[in-house]
């Protein structure tokens, strides 16, 4: 069974793809807290911008910005942008 995470569009394939391995969630473990709870959406802009900046070298606030852009287009953050 293969969904895409509402909260940043990722494929989830495989059993690890999800939050405590429970292929009922609409999220992916990378969105998921510790708890296995779907992370807010401040935590989300947060953890993506800081990708970002790493993978892209943008700065903190541009990061911020493009993070922000992705999520306006996923079901799970639709509104809040
Ligand atoms: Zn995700």
């Amino acid at each position: 069974m293969t969904k895409t995470c509402i909260a940043c569009g990722m494929p989830m394939r495989v059993t690890e793809d999800y939050p405590l391995g429970n292929e009922s969630k609409d999220y992916c473990a990378h969105c998921a807290r510790e708890d296995g709870s779907m992370q807010s959406y401040a935590e989300r802009a947060a953890g993506m911008a800081s990708f970002i900046a790493r993978t892209q070298g943008l700065d903190e606030g541009a990061a911020l910005g493009a993070a922000k852009a992705l999520m306006a287009r996923l079901p799970a953050w639709a509104g809040r942008a």
